[in-house]
């Protein structure tokens, strides 16, 4: 395509095109339909009958036009049809493409039928284009730091019948260049008006996350406030010390000191009573192992009263399944502490007043024995309530004893004595007044120093329970063993077991397990517990291993340290 330039000067051109910048720059903050409404009024048709403004679109493969005017509004359409129909190739050698490519301007002064022919791709396209009335054209680039990013297309047709000039070009480059940069300078202004947005969005959505969350906060700190207990969280510190990082208002209300003073270092660790600081330690080592825990220990009060409580924990782990703290609630149960030491109290007292009238009952039978006629049914009904007073005499003992025990009401004899023996006596005890086969496996290599007595009571204690829990036929096996650290029995049944979650539960005073199958097996839930504590003041252990049907294995161990020298 030629190339060329004419003469000519267009006083009218230079005025309009002057006019359209200035107004150009007062443009930046109109609605891009407006902007270019502006422009195009100020062009067309002064300066050209038609007139467009193409910008490339991001992928650059392709043009937008952002307008397109002339005077005649169904001319308008014809050309966004040929626009639509036909989009300018941007391959081609000529026109906008080739501006877009080379950023230089090109001007056709004269358009022929020729030109048109060779541009049009068919019959329709060539119909449109001729319907246009091409007379001159002018297309410059409009560029953003030397790089073009649309065009500017200036059109004079047949029926005005001007014919650009090279002043004509020079001027309408002029004018590009500023149109270039306030098109430019709008699309900044909109990309940064569409930034501003955004991040008005974005701040509205954090400000609602905000909201939500301190909605969620005010919800969760009146929860926590409805609780009649300290929440509170501790942090593991590398030494496996333990800083308590969280406790709820209820804290100051149970304690009387300020939340400030309670999360202090250490403070809560001052107010815990000094006989349970160590229990405290151990508890809180087997709380890290299980994951799990609850223990009960003393607290003194600001005002100086001392407080039972019972606090329920739960280990807290980071990302690597490492535990990093934990977090639980501490209940005051002094009143229920208080309700029980009533309670045994209560027990206590019953059953020393039971103890005198058996006595008495018991002292009756024996003259009612000796002064009978000798009769067999007179002597077999004595014995029988002489029997039935003995039973309620063990009873009774043991209630006293469970209670005497924890009160360490109870001296334990120092004697030495002969385990094995023991094993097999109560077995001949049990042999007469059970069919339940019992069998003893191994032996302890040495003498022990304790109270006989006692430690019979553990083994009584449990081969009753393994018999009164197991069906009439089923062996009892009972297992001694020694070795350097520990004395070790174990009582085997095959009878009902017991489910996990009460392996520990059996050994607590008054528990029995809420199972229908033993509901018609007497018994007060103090046999277990009599044995746990006679086990633990010899520093033992007492533990049961078991699985529902498949009976329970009851152990205890004794420290080596009880051997006799
Ligand atoms: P009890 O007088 O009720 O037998 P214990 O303190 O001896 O009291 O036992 C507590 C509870 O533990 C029992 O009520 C029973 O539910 C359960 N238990 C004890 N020993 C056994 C066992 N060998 N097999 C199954 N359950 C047992």
């Amino acid at each position: 395509m030629q190339y060329s330039r004419v003469q000519g000067y267009d006083k009218g051109m230079l005025y309009f095109l002057n006019e359209a910048s200035d107004a150009l720059f007062s443009s930046l903050t109109m609605e891009d339909d407006l902007v270019f409404d502006r422009i195009s009024h100020l062009i067309v048709p002064h300066l050209a009958d038609w007139f467009a403004i193409d910008v490339i679109n991001p992928d650059r493969k392709s043009l937008k036009l952002l307008t397109l005017a002339h005077k005649d509004p169904a001319k308008i359409r014809l050309g966004y049809e040929l626009r639509r129909k036909y989009p300018p190739d941007l391959d081609s050698e000529i026109g906008l493409a080739a501006v877009l490519r080379n950023g230089v301007a090109e001007m056709y002064q004269e358009i022929t039928d020729e030109m048109l022919r060779g541009t049009a791709r068919d019959k329709r396209h060539f119909e449109l284009l001729s319907s246009i009335g091409f007379q001159s054209v002018i297309i410059v680039p409009m560029k953003s730091r030397n790089v073009p990013f649309g065009t500017i297309t200036f059109v004079s047709t047949r029926e005005s019948g001007k014919v650009y000039s090279q002043d004509d070009l020079l001027l309408i480059e002029n004018f590009a260049n500023k149109v270039a940069i306030a098109v430019d300078n709008h699309r900044l202004y909109k990309t940064a008006q569409n930034e501003i947005t955004r991040s008005k969005k974005i701040e509205e959505e954090i400000i609602n996350l905000l909201q939500e969350s301190k909605m969620k906060q005010e919800w969760l700190d009146s929860l926590i406030r409805t609780i009649p207990g300290i929440v509170w969280e501790t942090k593991l510190n590398n030494d496996n010390t333990q800083q308590l990082t969280f406790v709820s208002r209820y804290a100051e209300e149970m304690l009387g000191y300020s939340r400030d003073q309670l999360l202090s270092l250490n403070f809560w660790w001052s107010i815990i009573h000094p006989d349970d600081l160590g229990d405290m330690e151990t508890t809180s080592k087997r709380t890290y192992r299980k994951g799990f825990g609850q223990h009960q220990y003393r607290m003194i009060t600001k005002d100086g009263k001392v407080l039972w409580a019972e606090a329920r924990s739960q280990v807290l782990y980071d990302e690597g399944g490492n535990p990093r703290g934990m977090r639980g609630i501490t209940f005051d149960i002094t009143r229920m502490k208080e309700l029980e030491t009533r309670k045994d109290e209560f027990i206590s007292i019953a059953s020393h007043e039971l103890k005198t009238p058996i006595t008495s009952a018991k002292l009756i039978v024996q003259i009612l024995n000796e002064y009978s006629g000798g009769l067999p049914e007179e002597k077999f009904f004595a014995k029988k309530l002489d029997d039935q007073l003995d039973k309620l005499t063990v009873l009774i003992n043991s209630m006293l004893d469970v209670n005497r025990l924890q009160a360490g009401g109870i001296d334990y004899k120092n004697e030495l004595f002969d385990l094995n023996s023991l094993v097999n006596e109560i077995i001949e005890d049990f042999r007469i007044a059970t069919p339940h086969p019992i069998v003893s496996h191994g032996h302890v290599p040495y003498k022990i120093n304790a109270d006989k007595e006692r430690i019979g009571q553990v083994l009584i204690n449990l081969l009753t329970n393994a018999i009164k829990y197991s069906d009439k036929d089923k062996k009892v096996d009972i297992y001694l063993s020694a070795t350097e650290e520990a004395i070790l029995v174990k009582v085997k049944d095959e009878g009902i077991g017991i489910e996990e979650k009460y392996r520990e539960k059996v050994f607590e005073k008054f528990f029995r397990i809420p199972d229908p199958q033993i509901k018609f097996i007497s018994g007060m839930g103090i046999g277990l517990n009599i044995a746990h504590q006679i086990i633990s003041f010899y520093k033992g252990k007492i533990w049961v291993e078991s699985n529902p049907g498949n009976g329970s294995l009851f152990c205890f161990s004794l420290p080596a340290s009880l051997r006799a020298s």
